[in-house]
Order: C-alpha cells, then structure tokens, then sequence
C-alpha cells in the first residue's frame, strides 16, 4: 500500500532548505520512530549553493532530522494553555495557537492520557517547535509553535480489511477473542447482532462460533471492528446464523431462511389508549411539583385495561415501591428491557423468573404509587439506560420475500462458504 502522510506547512523544516517532497516509497507502516525511506526530488529551480538535506519524516510527516523529540501523556486538568505554559510557550503564542485553532480543532477536547510529542531544534535547550497532539488512533492535530502558528488536523490512513476469526469458548468470547487477535469488541457487536437469539451472559465452554467481518486498521495497528458481514454461532447444542443484508439500506441480519433476527416490540402496552406524557429529560411533575425527568412514556387509559407485555422475555421484578406503585420489569435480551408502572393490580402468575411472551397480559391499568390518574408509564432501557422507545430506530423486522429474498439467498451463500471455509450447503 502507498502511503502519503501529509506534510504540514511551515513545522519545522523551514531553516532546513526543503527537499520536495513529492511522494514517499514507503511500503512500510508508518509506525514508531524508524526512519522513512524517501522518494525526493528536487525542484527544477534549486539555488546550487543549497545544500539539500533530505527530510526524515516521522509517523505525523514532522521532519525529525534535526529535531530533538520527547514525548508525553496530557495530565488529569490539563488545560492546552497548561500544556504550552509548562514547556515555556509564551502566553502570546498560545494565544495565537488558541486563535487559529478555532475552526480547526476544539481545544476542550484536549484528554487526560492522551499522547502528545514535542519537537525542538536539535541544537536547542528550549522552545520546542512543534507539538502534536494525538487525538485518536486516526486523528491527530499539528501546532506549529512559532510564526505563523499554523494549526492542522491530519488523519491516518485507515484501511478496512474483511477477515475471517473462528474460535471455540474456553472460558469467555472475550478471552477467547483476545487469544485470536481480534478486537474483543467484536463480542459486543456480536451481543448485539444476536441479541434476540442468544443470550450472551451464558455463553458456556464448548460454544463455538465463525465471524467473517470488518477489521479497520491504521499501518498495522488494529484500531477497531467494522460492520459484522456473517455469524455462526453454536450454542447450547443450537446453530444460529446471522448475515448482514440492507434490502433499502437498513442495516439488518438475517438468519439462514430469510427471517429478520430482529424482533418488533408493541408499539404501546395499552391498546385503544394516548400518550399522556412523553418522555422528556425534564417536564413538571404534577404530584412532587417540582421539575423532574420523565423518563417514560405515559399511556392514559380507563383503570382496569389489560397491560400487555411488548415483547417476549423474563419477568425481572413484579412488586411495589412508592413511586412506581405496583409495577413489573421485563428483560427481554442483553439489550433491552421494559417497565410498566402504577397497576391497580399486578396478573396473576407474575414473579421474578417467569417467562413472558408478547402480548401476555402482566396487570391492570390504574394509579398507585406517585400518579395523578389512571395510566400506565412504560419505561424502555436499553444496555441499562433508559431512552424513549418513539425514538428508536428499530430496524425492519419484516421477513424477505420476492425478489428481495432471491437476492438474499445468493448473499447467504456466499457468505455461508466463506463463514465455514469449505463448499458449504445447508442440507435441504
Ligand atoms: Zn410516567
């Protein structure tokens, strides 16, 4: 892979007379402090009397021939000014550096532990030359510490390469991930893509799995996980299956057969009701008068009405507390759960371990605990934080049909082979 770093104006090569540099030989990762072999040319018009002196660029394209470099992490409240001030920037630099920043780069998101490396002139004691700040795996940002101050944001090359990883449970995915080399993040997205199906928490020794996905990397440093394209997952004795298919652009997963592995959830918990309050991170609460989040959504309807569960899943508390009154709590994946609050009367059967299924009834419409009238507020938490479920973007559940499915199943098997690794076919 050819690799252009970018070459910043005006850092540090300004004494040293340029050598244009037009492009770069480097098949090599521009990692750690090795020197880079160099391409250069000279321009047409060179002065003779120039002695030409070919630039050593380091990993962020700062020439380092003649340059002492020390390196640092930014400490717990450093400010950028704390920075600059502690290697003896003067305050007017740094105000120019805070001006030209601006539009480029927000200098609150300077973080604790983040690398930075400084660059003097070799011959030298103080005044450093030139600063980069490493923002991100990708993403650094380059101060040039004398006139003109230039400030400039740079990214790395990131390439994006398809990898299969095929691994067996020991004692977690995680561990498991992490001794295949692959970015434990991958089980994350995996919790996610198979959220409905399996339940990640007891994931067992002698589980098994096949992913082909995304691996994003910077040279040769891994810097993350992309897009999951197929997943075999055995476990328990079962297979699942997942592959990525976007029929109208909507990420979704399909198993083996073409049925969305999401499910939908009810759209409300009452049937024939209205919203009476919308979840809002604040509104006035009319029993404690006083402003409070309402981190729910409130369905008036007439005490009595059958509350409904709005998905398949595990009732996780059915009980009583003075705000809620009598509620229940559902969890229904890793991912999701639900709450319903201020039941007259919770159904019957409803106790911790119980399993639910959409649609069953869980209890009663009514008012107790802290509510004005009769509604019942449906609480939706997703990894443990509650949001508005009107604002999720739930992907399409429909199953495939047509056209849409004939292509899928070409998808499926293309995947399904390179997920096995050999001529796979499903038996018919
Ligand atoms: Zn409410």
């Amino acid at each position: 892979m050819r690799t252009l770093l970018p070459l910043p104006n005006a850092t540090l090569t300004r004494p040293v007379i340029f050598a244009v540099v037009l492009a770069m030989s480097a098949g090599c990762a521009a990692e750690g402090d090795q020197n880079l072999s160099l391409d250069s040319r000279l321009p047409d018009d060179a002065p003779e009397a120039s002695v030409i002196q070919l630039a050593s660029l380091d990993e962020y394209g700062l020439d380092v021939s003649d340059s002492r470099v020390t390196e640092g992490a930014v400490k717990w409240n450093q400010t950028f000014s704390d920075l600059l001030s502690a290697l003896d920037v003067p305050y007017p630099n740094i105000h120019a550096l805070v001006q030209n920043a601006d539009s480029i780069f927000d200098l609150r998101d300077l973080r604790a532990g983040k690398r930075y490396r400084v660059y003097r002139k070799q011959d030298s004691t103080s005044t450093p030359v030139a600063l980069v700040y490493e923002h991100s795996s990708v993403d650094y940002v380059v101060f040039d510490l004398v006139e003109p101050f230039s400030v400039e944001h740079a990214s790395r090359p990131v390439t994006v390469r398809t990898r299969r990883v095929t691994g067996q449970i020991e004692s977690s995915l995680y561990e498991t991930l992490v001794g295949s080399d692959v970015d434990p993040t991958l089980a994350v997205a995996l919790s996610e893509v198979f959220a409905w199906q399996i339940d990640f928490f007891r994931i067992q020794k002698g589980d098994s799995f096949n992913v082909v996905f995304d691996e994003r990397a910077v040279g040769e440093r891994k810097i993350g996980v992309g897009d999951i394209h197929a997943a075999y997952f055995k476990h328990a004795g079962r297979d699942y299956y997942a592959f990525h298919y976007a029929p109208e652009g909507d990420l979704a997963y399909f198993d083996e057969d073409g049925r969305s592995l999401r499910k939908a959830f009810l759209r409300a918990p009452v049937r024939y009701s209205r919203i009476s309050s919308r979840y809002s991170p604040r509104r006035f609460h009319p029993v404690l008068k006083r402003n409070r989040a309402h981190l729910g959504t409130d369905y008036a309807a007439p005490r009595g009405t059958p509350i409904r569960a709005t998905g398949d899943g595990v009732v996780e508390a059915a009980s009583y507390t003075r705000g809620n009154g009598r509620y229940v709590k559902i969890r229904h994946n890793g991912t999701y759960s639900t709450g319903y609050l201020h039941m007259s009367r919770i159904a019957n059967g409803m106790r911790p371990g119980v399993s639910v299924r959409q649609g069953d009834i869980i209890g009663y419409v009514g008012s107790t605990g802290l509510a004005t009238g009769n509604h019942v507020c449906y609480r939706f938490w997703k990894n443990g934080r509650q949001v508005d479920p009107l604002k999720e973007d739930f992907p399409s559940v429909e199953p495939l049909g047509g056209e849409a499915l004939a292509n899928y199943m070409s998808v499926r098997d293309s995947f399904m082979q390179r997920l096995h690794g050999y001529d796979y076919a499903l038996a018919p």
